[in-house]
């Protein structure tokens, strides 16, 4: 599960990070920000891999737009307050769950982790059960295709993590009186759903998982148009 870059020059990695560190204060949105009264008001609730290849700006501009939070595998559980806090006191409109190709903690999860640290066992744990339970439910058979066996399981690890939260009381009742809608996104970045790389795929919508039903949802516009699944 583990790799490194032997050859990174750290100085010059530093120094890139101090760029950029004054980079952003010299494009910081004062203007903007004194008129919310340096207060932060996010329209997106965002639960996504720490994948470095999972950024927050896929869906755009982060700065005060999209409350961020990030584990191995995309888990609801792995960090519920973060993410109700979002929802139930920032109040966010939208929530985005956001798997990956290719995803670590997928691939570690139906592996043999005893090895791992407590707390890396703790998380992958939660993304194993995720798995487990999915399997069940959407009766997912692993021999189908083998070359897409963990983007299938990523797609229905996302399924998983919009379960989770509409099985919270206070959650599904903002979705029920529309006050929020929860989707699922897969992020292609392996061309695995040839359609070209790095494609964005609406998968789920307030737990529906149909993409005919996905594709007709008239308040999504162009999310219910990049509507595909690889599984059923
Ligand atoms: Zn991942």
């Amino acid at each position: 599960m583990s790799h490194s870059f032997s050859h990174v020059d750290r100085d010059a990695l530093l120094q890139g990070l101090a760029a950029s560190a004054e980079d952003f204060c010299s494009r910081f949105p004062l203007e903007d920000f004194r008129k919310g009264d340096y207060k932060q008001y996010p329209v997106v609730t965002l639960l996504t891999c720490s994948d470095s290849r999972m950024p927050a700006n896929i869906f755009g501009p982060i700065f005060n737009r999209i409350f961020s939070v990030e584990n191995i595998g995309n888990q609801f559980r792995s960090s519920e307050g973060s993410v109700l806090y979002g929802l139930l006191h920032l109040h966010t409109p939208v929530m985005i769950v956001a798997g990956h190709t290719d995803c670590g903690a997928i691939k570690g999860a139906i592996s043999n982790f005893v090895d791992e640290p407590l707390s890396i066992r703790n998380e992958l744990s939660l993304v194993k059960d995720s798995l487990d339970t999915a399997r069940t439910l959407y009766g997912l058979k692993e021999t189908d295709e083998p070359d897409l066996i963990f983007t299938r399981l990523a797609e229905v690890n996302v399924d998983m993590q919009i379960n989770y939260l509409l099985a919270n009381p206070a959650v599904s009742r903002l979705v029920e009186d529309k006050e929020l809608l929860l989707l699922g996104a897969m992020v292609d970045l392996h061309n695995h759903y040839q359609e070209g790389f790095g494609r964005t795929f609406t998968i789920n919508v307030n737990g529906e998982r149909d993409t005919g039903i996905i594709g007709s949802h008239a308040q999504l516009g162009r999310l219910a148009q990049k509507t595909k699944r690889l599984t059923r």
